[in-house]
């Protein structure tokens, strides 16, 4: 219960909130909302002073940004370094800092233009928003006191409070002085430009081009003049670091975004720690050349090799060596990296997977690129780091110069260079509209997924990797929709033996409550995923080839040791669900539930207990989706692979980047074959979920919705934006929409028609 000191506590909170709301409202500008905080806050804690600071991670230094009590004029002149002033030291520590005569702190720094020299006391707390100080709230009394700890913790709450209005007006007022940068273009004679370019990335941003050519690596000398021995101890040196930045960047990947995302650079590692790389590298240095020449010149050598194999799984692979490549020449002193002290959006031709997930994501706020389409690794990333991007042409991308003004919208695929005054107007509101969009995410993960009239949609995630389960809890995931088991024999180079697998599955599983369901999908290998153990041949067309079930069941011993290991794994839990991909005839279901069920079979006959298992499969193969009615009684669950089915109804590759623009599954061909999916399998009472990348598009979501599908599964940090954007339609309002988008012509109407019917939320 709380006591009579918080109910106080919490009266003042809201007192303060519903101040500082009339004081937006009534502001002009932010700097007026800003003094006007101030003085709010002086008057509600009855001190002579309360003043603002913020940090400026591009000087490194904070800076005096509104203030009452101290003399005005210094707002924007004052600035001090972390580690100088009593303000410093709060923000070094991220923690209050009090001193009742300030001049006697040993860190006290004299600012005597801002002529605090009148006051004694000082009382510091940081202002923090995710997780991050990011400027310091300071109060000053003219005599000499303590501050009780009550007082201290008001402070703090305060600040809690006015973080997000703080760090909004300081938006308000970058986007501010955006505004005015068509004056500064004029004299730069640059003129506003659109460029038409492919979403990559969700999100709008608004900055100066920082321009990066990654493509200009020269060649290093060839010839040293050093012993062979030295070059061969900086390669060695240069591999170690190499290795465990590798390493470093999957903790730090796995820790923000996921481990299917982390395990990207795992293909690095492999290349780091392969023997004929290596020994190529090595023979180079021995016959006298530098060790930064044999690198580059093994790395061409290899990329070389790569040109020459036009397979998409192969030429991502390219971009992971060039990425090897270029950390190895960084640390023999080679400047070849995309790392930029800058802030801005980036202007790349090819961000490889290394680059963007060393980016300092609160300097970059978009990234332009003219290579790698929407599903490219890079892409991916950005996707998950939050990172508004667009991939226009090569050409376009050249006619952008450093520093040039910018504004991309990462949902429609647009750049704007040098925009004028009513551009930047439309931005501003967009972003501010993402700014608070992002804020009230977190307040969606413990709330369950509800349209507005409460119709319950399950969100589940799509998982890669075993541990990607601890992740579940953290986007409030209600199981695994989809758990894609060919990452983990990817990471071999071998396949992996029952008991490894058995282990696999079993910690996974040990690790969701039964209550929750798992859906492990059968090896989805071939095509653009492939390891060199697994022994497949070079295909004509090899998404239309020998693939995933199709191998399977012409080669049983794999997938016969995948379902006893499963099995084993699933004991007699009750929330075991098992899916088998890329079918197209009924005969393979058939097939693959009969040898499903003589691996059970063994299992009992030798003792051990199993689990009733229900068996799906993914629609992903037109075939199966127009006769879907013949399939009904051979499985339990229905699974929408949507990625897959998109690139067979269209005849549009999905890795493709020249004809992404095709590539929608918006499509209302696409949007036709679903609908006729879920009408028959809700005829035959059979669960309906969708597990491929559509679930999380914010426009998707709601037509899937509107279709009838009340199970989406989707990369976990999706789950709140998808949450978020369901709760604001009815059902019948999805319905409605679902029901125009089968009978328009182009994927692009879909989505206008959304747009127009719904706020833009996801930006
Ligand atoms: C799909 O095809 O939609 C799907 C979920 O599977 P994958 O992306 O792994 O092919
Ligand atoms: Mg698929």
């Amino acid at each position: 219960m709380a006591t009579s000191e918080s109910q106080d506590q919490l009266y003042f909170a809201l007192q303060t909130f519903t101040e500082v709301n009339r004081i937006i409202t009534s502001s002009h500008n932010s700097d007026e909302t800003l003094a006007r905080t101030a003085k709010m806050i002086a008057k509600r804690i009855n001190v002579d002073a309360c003043s603002i600071y913020i940090y400026d991670s591009d000087r490194g230094v904070l800076i005096l940004k509104a203030t009452h009590g101290l003399d005005s004029s210094t707002i924007e002149t004052v600035y001090m370094l972390p580690s100088e002033g009593l303000v410093g030291l709060v923000l070094e520590r991220s923690a209050p800092v009090q001193e009742s005569q300030m001049q006697n702190h040993p860190r006290f720094k004299a600012f005597p233009q801002t002529k605090e020299d009148s006051f004694s006391s000082f009382l510091g707390v940081p202002l923090i928003e995710h997780r991050r100080s990011f400027g310091v709230l300071v109060v000053h009394t003219t005599e000499p006191r303590t501050f009780s700890p009550q007082e201290v913790q008001l402070l703090g709450s305060i600040a809690t409070q006015i973080s997000s209005l703080v760090s909004k007006a300081l938006l308000m007022k970058e986007l501010d002085t955006a505004t005015q940068e068509p004056s500064i273009s004029k004299k730069r004679k640059g003129e506003t430009h659109q460029f038409s370019g492919q979403a990559v990335a969700y999100g709008v941003a608004i900055g100066k081009a920082v321009l990066l050519q990654q493509s200009d690596v020269e060649e290093p000398q060839q010839k040293s003049s050093r012993s062979s021995e030295s070059e061969m101890s900086d390669f060695q040196a240069a591999m170690d670091h190499t290795i465990s930045d590798t390493l470093e960047l999957i903790e730090k990947v796995s820790d923000k975004v996921g481990t299917e995302e982390a395990s990207i650079f795992h293909a690095h590692l492999m290349f780091l720690e392969d023997q004929h790389f290596q020994e190529k590298i090595k023979s180079s240095i021995e016959s006298g050349n530098t060790a930064s020449w044999s690198i580059y010149q093994t790395v061409e050598e290899y990329l070389g090799a790569f040109a020459e194999i036009k397979d998409p799984y192969l030429s991502e692979k390219g971009a992971d060596l060039k990425d090897v490549g270029y950390r190895l020449l960084h640390y023999l002193g080679h400047e070849v990296l995309s790392v930029t002290k800058k802030t801005g959006i980036l202007i790349m031709r090819q961000l490889l997977p290394g680059d963007i997930a060393r980016l300092d994501t609160t300097r970059i706020k978009g990234i332009i690129l003219s290579k790698g389409g929407v599903v490219s690794h890079a892409a991916i990333l950005a996707r998950s780091l939050r990172i508004p991007a667009v991939c226009i042409e090569d050409h376009e991308l050249d006619q952008i110069h450093d520093g040039d003004p910018l504004a991309i919208n990462g949902d429609s695929g647009v750049a704007v260079a040098y925009p004028d005054k009513k551009i930047l107007e439309e931005f501003k509101k967009l972003l501010v509209e993402q700014q608070n969009y992002f804020e009230h995410l977190d307040d969606f993960r413990d709330v369950p997924c509800k349209t507005t009239d409460g119709t319950r949609i399950s969100l589940l995630a799509n998982i890669a990797l075993g541990s990607d389960e601890v992740q579940l809890p953290r986007y409030g995931a209600e199981g695994v929709g989809l758990f894609r088991t060919e990452f983990y024999f990817l990471s071999l180079d071998r396949y992996p033996s029952v008991s490894e697998q058995t282990q696999v599955y079993r910690d996974l599983l040990g690790n969701v409550p039964e209550d929750k369901p798992v859906i492990f999908r059968t090896l989805d290998v071939g095509a653009d995923k492939a390891a060199p153990y697994m022994g497949f041949q070079d295909e004509e067309n090899p998404f239309l080839g020998y693939r995933a079930v199709r191998r399977q069941l012409k080669q049983k011993t794999v997938l016969k040791e995948q379902l006893t290991a499963l099995l084993m794994a699933a004991e007699t839990r009750p929330n075991v669900r098992l899916l088998f991909p890329m079918i197209t005839n009924v005969n393979e279901i058939i097939q693959a539930r009969e040898l499903f069920q003589e691996c059970r079979l063994e299992l009992e006959a030798n003792g051990s207990p199993t689990a009733e298992i229900e068996i799906g499969m993914m629609f992903e193969v037109p075939s199966t989706l127009l006769l879907c009615e013949k399939f009904m009684n051979e499985i339990d669950f229905c699974s929408i692979g949507s990625n897959d089915l998109t690139q067979y109804v269209l005849a549009v590759d999905r890795n493709n980047q020249h004809i992404a623009d095709l590539y929608d599954p918006l499509h209302p061909a696409v949007l036709q074959l679903i609908d006729k999916l879920v009408k028959t399998a809700q005829e035959y009472q059979k669960p309906v979920e969708i597990c491929g990348e559509m679930a999380s598009d914010p426009d998707g979501c709601v037509i899937l919705a509107g279709l009838g599908i009340n199970s989406l599964s989707m990369n976990a940090p999706l789950i709140p934006v998808v949450k978020r954007r369901l709760s604001e339609i009815s059902i019948a309002d999805a319905k409605s929409l679902a029901e125009r988008a089968l009978e328009v012509t182009s994927p692009m109407e879909v989505r206008k028609m959304i747009r127009e019917s719904l706020p833009d939320s996801h930006s």
